[in-house]
């Protein structure tokens, strides 16, 4: 039986080769730029919004697996999503990564669970947090954030 880290692993490879949403929106509503200079990731979210629900999510940009995987997992749990809803996701998971939430379970969360398991590796957590970040700065109508600034 495999480990449930080997599992988060395996997810979060996964997303990194073949990344869902990956590219530019032509329609995008909004977007923000998300910089993780630590590790070097740039991630740019865009979103199409219309009537307070997001119809579509995507993302482009360079970084590493973490970053990108976190992203990719990102846009396929929240499109389809009311702006609201989406917030509520985004602020737990950043509160899971950051130590002051719950748990993320694969049977509840799906894949953003894989991200619960770079909570053994503190360097590479801004790397995870970073595509949510940039959501949240683009749900807040700012257009970029850093996580020099933040975590
Ligand atoms: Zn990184």
């Amino acid at each position: 039986m495999p480990s449930v880290e080997d599992l988060y692993q395996e997810i979060i490879l996964e997303h990194n080769k073949h990344p869902r949403n990956f590219g530019m929106m032509e329609d995008a509503t909004v977007s923000a730029n998300g910089n993780n200079p630590l590790c070097g990731d740039e991630v740019k979210v865009l979103l199409k919004v219309e009537a307070d629900r997001i119809l579509n999510l995507k993302f482009t940009g360079q970084g590493c697996a973490i970053s990108k995987a976190s992203a990719s997992i990102m846009t396929e749990a929240l499109i389809g999503k009311s702006v609201e809803d989406a917030k509520l996701v985004s602020s737990r998971v950043l509160e899971s990564l950051n130590g002051k939430g719950g748990e993320l379970e694969l049977e509840t969360d799906g894949d953003i669970a894989s991200l619960y398991g770079v909570r053994k590796f503190p360097a590479r957590l801004k790397c995870a947090t970073l595509a949510w970040h940039a959501l949240e700065a683009a749900l807040s109508g700012k257009g970029s954030v850093s996580t020099e600034t933040g975590n």
